[in-house]
């Protein structure tokens, strides 16, 4: 079926007249207006190092790139004008193989051409005072009912560039400095040159992390310097809630690779005395900045006072993260759902059994899949626990171990309990990867009294299968680390309880014992850290001990009305298309 890509109206008969030849395909309108607005209407440009559409195009890491493909897709069904800009990411970020219950790493290439078409222009940028050619991919999100979004995947694979810079847009998070900048000179500097040269009208520059930061001294070159026309152009979307982890480049490092773009001075006026931070760039180069839930506005704006930082927690796109057999319901009686979340507060039109029974069949596929997987049988009628994102330090996988004792007693005297993990460590994370091993070694130790698991490779299609298929989401970050943090919201759509660290998002979410239940201190309680650890563990084996374990096995009707809160109460705010409606009143209009 041929669908007009601005209206989204299907086309019966698509009409000659209507027709446009543009970025080398063809494109059907029901009529003048929708053709107008196509190629020649303004859109809003969203830069992100990753993007995550799909299991098979291997362009993203973790929850940023996760979160700007819902931006991508959300838009579409909100029909809002965007169009995203990353890089092909060639090699892609990681192939995880866990053998002997540690991570190995190995490339993980996908081939663009088998999914998406080329680009029949090309632009051109310096590196190092060499010329680099750029190419792109083009890949269409076309929304059921909305509209068309496109997002271009920058590629310097091109003939005539060196062996060197033919590599640049190969591997997500790779390299050295000096590499992870010609990246991000390609990201920020070639994204403009190549929307301009694809035609593409440009009324804003949302930047998803400052990787794309450079992006506003292309525009100060082509706005006359004028730094306030560039800020009216530009928003910013901070996501890191620590000084250390902001992307920062010496002003050698930054002054051989990009000359002198903008003189040095303006650059330092902009990006910090020291060295180029671009996060500060990105700051003083945009109207608006928001971080990505209300504890990390107020986080970073401790981290840069002065300026003005507001807020749009983030959302998961609602139907990509919802299982079949919730789909089917919310179909059955919540008409309208994918496009309108917000129908999810209408959850108790829908009867217990019929929420149970969806739960139990998510449940059993997620025991199939684990099957395949891995040869291990879980038991669908025991109390799953999934915990499933990147292996790091902060996100602190192994604190369900902290006390041994306590859970072998709770699983023997209170309720089984049984643990999915999964999650890739940074080939560099060196910590990361030693808390593999751990949960492995774990694992072993554990054997007889529980079960645990560590699958392989997680990506979304595995996260889709986790966050649907365990009873209770468990997160347990070290604060103010987790900046928003998304699988829980994933998990709520399907039903799935959160049992988390009061940080980023569940801080918004959690209402104790009715959404869900926190693990440790409210973040405003003024504690030494070494109480908030202790309050932390002690809380986390309490409530599983005396709430949660109880409850699941002794009390089904009561733990399906949280279920059932966990739809009503958090998912129908968690979403993309809420995020989406934010960004465009409160940064795109
Ligand atoms: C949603 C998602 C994430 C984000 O998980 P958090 O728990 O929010 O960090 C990471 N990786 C993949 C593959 C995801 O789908």
């Amino acid at each position: 079926m041929i669908i007009d890509p601005v209206c989204g109206l299907p086309l019966t008969e698509p009409k000659e007249e209507y027709k446009a030849e543009v970025r080398g395909k063809t494109y059907n309108f029901c009529g003048e207006y929708c053709k107008h607005v196509f190629l020649h209407g303004n859109r809003i440009a969203y830069f992100s190092m990753e993007i995550g559409l799909e299991k098979d195009f291997h362009t993203y890491s973790g929850g940023l790139g996760v979160l700007a493909g819902d931006v991508i897709k959300s838009s579409a069904d909100l029909k809002i004008p965007l169009v995203g800009v990353t890089l092909v990411s060639t090699k892609g970020y990681l192939k995880q193989e866990i053998r002997d219950g540690k991570q190995i790493d190995h490339p993980d290439d996908w081939t663009p051409s088998q999914y998406i078409s080329e680009l029949p222009k090309q632009v051109e940028l310096k590196i190092e005072n060499r010329p680099v050619k750029v190419k792109a991919w083009i890949y269409d999100y076309q929304s059921p009912r909305g509209s068309l979004v496109s997002v271009l995947f920058l590629d310097t694979d091109v003939e005539g560039n060196t062996p060197e810079d033919r590599e640049i847009t190969s591997f997500l998070y790779g390299g050295d400095r000096e590499y992870r900048l010609k990246q991000e000179i390609v990201l920020g500097i070639g994204g403009v040159k190549m929307l301009k040269a694809a035609d593409f009208n440009i009324g804003k520059y949302h930047m998803n992390e400052g990787h794309s930061s450079l992006l506003t001294l292309e525009l100060l070159r082509n706005n006359g310097k004028e730094v306030d026309a560039v800020r009216d152009l530009c928003i910013f979307t901070t996501h890191t809630p620590v000084a250390a982890g902001h992307d920062k480049f010496s002003y050698d490092l930054v002054q051989r690779l990009l000359g002198n773009v903008v003189p040095l001075e303006t650059l330092k006026a902009h990006g910090g005395q020291d060295q180029l931070n671009m996060t500060r760039l990105a700051l003083n180069t945009s109207k608006y900045v928001n971080g990505v839930a209300k504890r990390h506005q107020e986080f970073s704006l401790t981290l840069f006072p002065g300026y003005n930082i507001s807020t749009v927690t983030n959302g998961v796109h609602s139907f990509t993260w919802t299982c079949d057999s919730f789909r089917r319901l919310y179909n059955q009686y919540l008409p309208g759902w994918a496009n309108e979340p917000e129908l999810m507060v209408r959850v108790e039109c829908i009867p217990d059994e019929e929420i149970w029974l969806a739960h139990m069949e998510a449940k059993e596929q997620l025991m199939q899949f684990v099957r395949e997987r891995s040869g291990e049988q879980f038991d669908p009628n025991v109390l799953t626990l999934g915990f499933a994102r990147r292996a790091t330090g902060y996100k602190r996988a192994t604190l369900l171990f902290s006390n041994l004792k306590r859970l072998e007693d709770i699983n023997k005297r209170v309720g089984k309990v049984q643990v999915i993990y999964a999650g890739k460590a940074h080939p560099d994370d060196w910590m990361g990867k030693r808390l593999i091993e751990e949960i492995n070694e774990m694992k072993e130790y554990l054997k007889d009294v529980m079960k645990i698991i560590y699958l392989e490779n997680y990506d979304m299609e595995m996260a889709s299968k986790l966050t649907s298929g365990v009873d209770v989401w468990l997160n347990t970050p070290l604060p103010p680390f987790e900046a928003s943090g998304t699988s829980g919201m994933k998990a709520a759509h399907n039903g799935v309880i959160n049992f988390s660290v009061l940080d980023g998002w569940w801080v918004e979410g959690c209402i104790e014992g009715i959404t869900g239940w926190a693990i440790g201190p409210d973040p405003e309680e003024n504690l030494e850290e070494a109480e908030r650890r202790h309050r932390e563990i002690t809380q986390l084996y309490d409530k599983l001990e005396y709430l949660i374990i109880p409850k699941f096995y002794r009390n089904r009707d009561d733990w399906i009305h949280m279920m059932k809160n966990s739809v009503g109460k958090v998912a129908y705010y968690f979403n993309s298309h809420r995020m989406m409606r934010r960004y465009t009143t409160e940064a795109y209009l």
